[in-house]
């Protein structure tokens, strides 16, 4: 090759490089700015600072541009209308407007010209003087969204409510019986619908009765279920167990719990629906059942295999090409939460008639699990396949839009779609698992509901089958280790360190939580994780303290799992206990996308662990697109910027105004915030700034081994 040559290449190829890498940068900026304008926009954050005597008044650009669109200026009157109660406007000026503003918060409703209704929270405080008046800055969160939705659940509500007494008419003539169990103060009390009773051969519903009939062998279980549930732990259980309905004949009973909150007390209330099936009746009805699922008509899991081998045998033989779907209802136990039996059966008729009509004939159908659908269907190739699934949406779209399911809930419906193109070798057991195996995969067909297997698919699947099954060896083998990354303030004096798990792989060497974590979620590893984590940073902040160096709050992040489905507080409080830790040295992590899954819970949660002395903090700040409102009621008392924000704001305005906002906006809600992620001199000064209070990152120090952490310390306190 010519030296030209050479160097053509050379420069062409450099050429690609920088083009690939601006085109990357590009797509990551309008990723970040939807993302950020999300941010801004769902949540909305308004400002207007006023002086006493209403000589200065200035609105930030959110609160001007919702002005003009409400057709209202930002003059004396309007905040009058904005803080006062009629009866009060003429007659308050703005000292004691201010008094009035400062001391608490106001929700205020203001109309649209277009009749709807925009509700806000305020909040106000003082921030400087000028001659004889004060300076306030309010700022406003728009929280019409958690209006509406809380409209929306209430006349969800009121709807169950005529449900449950549909459903009691149903019970007293029904094949099975029901049963509620509440809380009392020493116990449980349980109430059986009469058919129940009969099933059950009892005279009342009496609870110590009802669990000494329980076979012995079953007993634990039983309570252990309902236990969980109004622990809050699990909402539905299935559990079988032994009964006996007169001496020494005992019958199986089939209950399927399901837990219900009392929306005046609070309080946990159990609901089963109740089944003997050594009944002739039950048996009956269960040959008759089982084949099809009783609601679409479509065959089971184990039937759908049975029966579709042929159809696939005949495929083949007539060279016809298939591609099997697997097709997944998105938050279906959600909506069968909220909505209820009726709705959920509703929308599953729906998705099986859509299926049936999208499809080429002749087409094979199966109900595979309770939210997802099977279909083999004729396909030339990616384009019939993905015609369906487009199809599909449209059809499962115009039939619920409004119809079966309110507005709130569509928009977070809808369905995932694993497809596999049959290529004549597997059976029909291993091509379907193809299928279902894609919906869990990361790679999807143009950002869509759609997911083609692959061999990568089945790369990642198998490399994430030999993680899962080292992960659990490292466990028990004491390959996970803590690394501590120190949070200082902006002069650098350290105050804490978030604790970060290390994987020292036998043979891989280190690796980073970004690649294991994931996998353990998966596998349901990570709760097993978090708990080690707490524990183990417990113990090392102690053994520092013991040691006589500077006083250290660690932190530990939290899993959505750890969270949400083990007794977190009570894990907590033994970790402390057993450390002996000061709960005011400990800092537990959430991120801002776990809590709004649950916010309900998450904030009961939440509560209960800074009732311990524990402090918390919200990560990842600014990556999720939670509407800012929700923050003001989760109880946190740190906010920590996510480094995605952090990284370009000496040359981003947008990443500066952001964070901007959300200082402004944590100063209101009395929140301290963190900046993550700092590399350089220039961010820490801008954030500095900018009023961050606490800083984190590699400008700072990366993070250490307890080692190293600990040789920090002690050069501190030398
Ligand atoms: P995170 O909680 O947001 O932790 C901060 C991550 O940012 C850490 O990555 C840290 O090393 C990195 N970082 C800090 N400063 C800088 C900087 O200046 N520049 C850059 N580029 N990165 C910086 P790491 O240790 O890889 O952890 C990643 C994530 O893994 C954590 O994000 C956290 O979500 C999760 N994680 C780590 N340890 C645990 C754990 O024990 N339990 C759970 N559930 N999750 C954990
Ligand atoms: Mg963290
Ligand atoms: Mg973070």
């Amino acid at each position: 090759m010519g030296l030209t040559t050479y160097l053509f290449i050379v420069v062409f190829a450099v050429l690609l490089v920088v083009a690939f890498v601006a085109t990357l940068r590009l797509h990551r900026e309008r990723q970040k700015n939807d993302r950020l304008s999300a941010l801004v926009n769902t949540g909305q954050i308004y400002t207007i600072t006023w002086s006493t005597d209403f000589r200065l008044i200035e609105v930030n650009k959110s609160l001007g541009d919702f002005l003009k669109t409400a057709q209202l200026k930002p003059d004396e009157n309007f905040l009058k209308r904005l803080f006062l109660d009629d009866a009060s406007i003429g007659t308050t000026g703005g000292v004691l407007l201010m008094g009035a503003m400062v001391k608490t918060g106001r929700k205020t409703v203001i109309s649209m010209p277009d009749g709807s209704e925009r509700h806000i929270i305020w909040r106000s405080r003082i921030v400087g003087s000028e001659e004889s008046c004060s300076i306030v800055a309010s700022t406003g969160v728009d929280i019409t969204d958690r209006v509406e939705l809380k409209e929306a659940l209430d006349s969800i509500r009121h709807e169950h409510a005529a449900v449950s007494e549909g459903l009691k008419v149903a019970s007293e003539s029904a094949d099975f019986g029901i049963l509620t169990i509440s809380h009392a103060d020493h116990g449980y009390v349980i109430d059986i619908s009469p058919n129940g009773l009969t099933m059950m051969n009892m005279k009342e519903a009496d609870f110590m009765e009802l669990t000494d009939r329980i076979s012995s062998c079953d007993r634990d279980i039983f309570m252990e279920t309902i236990r969980r549930i109004f622990k809050g732990e699990m909402s539905t259980a299935d559990v079988g167990a032994g009964f006996e309905v007169s001496d020494g004949e005992v019958h199986r009973f089939v209950f399927h719990f399901k837990s219900t909150k009392n929306p005046a007390d609070g309080l946990y209330c159990i609901t089963a629906a109740f089944l003997d099936t050594s009944s002739k009746k039950s048996i009956a009805m269960a040959e008759n059942e089982s084949d099809s699922d009783p609601v679409t008509g479509f065959l089971k899991r184990n039937s759908f295999f049975a029966e579709a081998q042929d159809y696939l045998d005949e495929s083949v033989e007539e060279n016809l090409g298939v591609a099997f779907v697997s097709i997944k209802l998105n938050r279906f136990q959600k909506i069968f939460t909220l909505m209820g039996n009726e709705t959920a059966e509703k929308l599953l008729n729906v998705y099986a008639g859509g299926i049936e009509k999208c499809s080429a004939k002749p087409a094979f159908f199966g109900k595979m699990s309770v939210d997802t659908f099977a279909a083999i269907i004729p396909c030339e190739g990616r384009e019939t396949a993905l015609k369906f699934v487009k199809n599909l949406g449209l059809y499962v779209e115009n039939s619920c839009n409004g119809k079966i399911l309110p507005e709130i809930l569509t928009g977070q419906s809808g369905f995932t779609a694993g497809i596999y193109l049959y290529d004549g070798n597997d059976d029909v057991i291993s091509a379907y698992n193809k299928a279902e195996l894609s919906l869990v995969a990361d790679f999807s067909e143009d950002g869509g509901n759609c997911r083609f297997f692959s061999d990568e698919i089945a790369m990642e699947l198998y490399n994430r089958d030999i993680m899962e099954q080292e992960l659990r060896a490292a466990l028990s083998d004491n390959q996970l280790e803590l690394y501590y990354q120190p949070k200082t303030d902006f002069d650098g004096k350290i105050y804490g360190a978030e604790a970060l798990v290390r994987w020292n792989h036998p043979h891989s060497g280190v690796i980073s939580p970004e690649a294991f974590i994931p996998v353990a979620e998966e596998c349901g590893l990570i709760t097993r994780i978090d708990e080690w984590g707490l524990m183990q940073a417990c113990r090392q902040a102690k053994y520092w303290q013991e040691k006589g160096y500077r006083k250290i709050r660690v932190s530990v992040n939290m899993s959505h799992d750890q969270l949400l489905k083990t007794d977190v507080v009570a894990a907590i409080k033994k970790a402390l206990d057993e450390t002996q830790l000061d709960p005011a040295q400990l800092e537990i992590e959430i991120t801002e996308t776990m809590a709004m899954q649950d916010i309900n819970r998450t904030i009961e949660l939440l509560k209960k662990i800074r009732s311990l002395g524990v402090c918390v903090s919200m990560d990842d700040f600014g990556t999720g697109y939670s509407s800012l409102s929700a923050l003001q009621q989760l109880p946190v008392d740190i906010l920590k910027i996510d480094r995605s924000l952090i990284f370009d704001i000496c040359f981003n305005p947008t990443s500066y105004n952001i964070i901007k906002a959300i200082v402004e906006m944590a100063n209101a809600l009395d929140l301290e915030v963190l900046a993550e992620g700092i590399e350089t001199e220039e961010q820490s000064e801008i954030l500095r700034k900018l009023g961050c209070h606490i800083a984190q990152g590699y400008f700072y120090s990366k993070p250490l081994s307890a080692e190293n952490m600990e040789k920090m310390l002690s050069e501190l306190s030398e």
